[in-house]
């Protein structure tokens, strides 16, 4: 069975508040149709429908994503067309068609409205109204309304392509959705339970309730690290990308930034790839003597490959000397700069450990790490 997606996103409106669209406008941290976009992009083929003047917009949201931009119509009905109409020289089999401003859909009510498509030739979603309905008129009420039977209506809204396509060209005069369009072509409709999460951005306040809900389906990962090098002959020591004096230096197979290593660990371990000494075998001659960064570039270069944002890094100095009070700005700056975040992203704190064991007997340094990388 072949499926196919029209995300209609034709409307300019900014009910919602801001300069653009609101399908155009960032929740959670991408805009709105991105989101949508990605629901559905393992399950369809996907066609996105838009006013002309945003085609570059729609272009740059969809970036690396297989989408078709189509220009909509002055109506939604004419927009939907305009998606179903682009869709005719490869006809798939099943078309499901979807409100941009809904970006919470899952993909279990996705699957829902799909496999109900095989016994109905159209399916949509829709919730019992559960609240008592009245009329009202200047601030009073003038009348209470039966709920019996009374459901509030969800995209996608599904149907069996070549029939929606011939209601769509029977049809004239607007619809409120695709429902009213084939129900007027007398196509049967399915109600497929839907979902509270599946709420539809109108104003401001969705915002909100949105990103709630599409960040605590975000993919987090957390990692840490932990490093120690013993104190030996020098005149400073490399601690989190900056050079401190000390009367004695680190000994290392590398620069030995202590510091540095944990929070390489962190990420590679954030990323389950393992730890510094696999990607940089100490056994090999060329990291001899190496600038820690190197590593630091290298973790946060994967990450990012494997579509990885960093979120924060945090990182713990353990030692009794030198005092890392004075220089813990500059490396938190130093840090943000190797890893290309944001200074507020990077934290480094120190700690002694009240002269007790290896570091309270100034036989070395070590540190731990913690870091948060985020789904980009
Ligand atoms: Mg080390």
């Amino acid at each position: 069975m072949q499926t196919a997606a029209i995300i209609v996103a034709a409307g300019r409106g900014t009910r919602a508040g801001g300069p653009v669209a609101k399908q155009w406008q960032s929740v959670a941290g991408r805009p709105v149709a991105r989101w949508t976009l990605e629901v559905f992009a393992p399950v369809a083929q996907l066609i996105l429908v838009v006013h002309p003047e945003d085609s570059a917009r729609a272009a740059a949201v969809a970036q690396g994503l297989d989408v078709t931009i189509v220009e909509g119509g002055a109506t939604r009905d004419a927009s939907v067309r305009a998606g179903l109409e682009a869709l005719s020289a490869a006809a798939p089999d099943l078309v499901l068609i979807h409100d941009v401003a809904r970006p919470c859909v899952s993909r279990g009510l996705i699957d829902r409205v799909i496999a109900a498509l095989a016994t109905s030739p159209g399916a949509a979603p829709a919730l019992a109204v559960t609240d008592a309905l009245w009329s009202g008129a200047d601030g009073q009420v003038t009348g209470t309304h039966d709920r019996a039977g009374l459901y509030r209506a969800q995209t996608p809204q599904g149907f069996r392509y070549a029939e929606i396509l011939a209601a769509h060209r029977a049809h004239t005069g607007g619809a409120a959705d695709d429902v009213e369009v084939a129900r007027a072509s007398g196509l049967d409709v399915a109600i497929v339970p839907g979902e509270e999460r599946n709420l539809k951005i109108t104003g401001p306040e969705d915002f909100a309730r949105a990103a709630t809900l599409l960040e605590t389906g975000m993919d987090i990962r957390l990692g840490n690290g932990f490093d120690v090098h013993r104190f030996g002959p020098g005149d400073h020591v490399m601690l989190c990308g900056v050079r401190v004096p000390h009367p004695r230096g680190l000994v290392g197979h590398s620069d030995a930034d202590v510091g540095l290593h944990a929070v390489t660990d962190a990420l590679y371990g954030a990323l389950a790839e393992g730890d510094i000494g696999r990607h940089f075998p100490p056994s090999d001659p060329q990291w001899k003597g190496a600038e820690s960064h190197v590593f630091l570039r290298h973790a946060c270069k994967l990450a990012r490959e494997k579509g990885f944002a960093i979120s924060n890094v945090d990182c713990t100095l353990i030692c009794e000397q030198p005092k890392i009070g004075p220089h813990a700005e500059a490396m938190m700056q130093a840090m943000a700069a190797i890893m290309d975040v944001a200074p507020d992203r990077v934290s480094v704190k120190a700690t002694t450990s009240e002269r007790l064991g290896f570091t309270g007997r100034e036989e070395g340094i070590a540190a731990l790490a913690t870091a948060t990388l985020v789904a980009s």
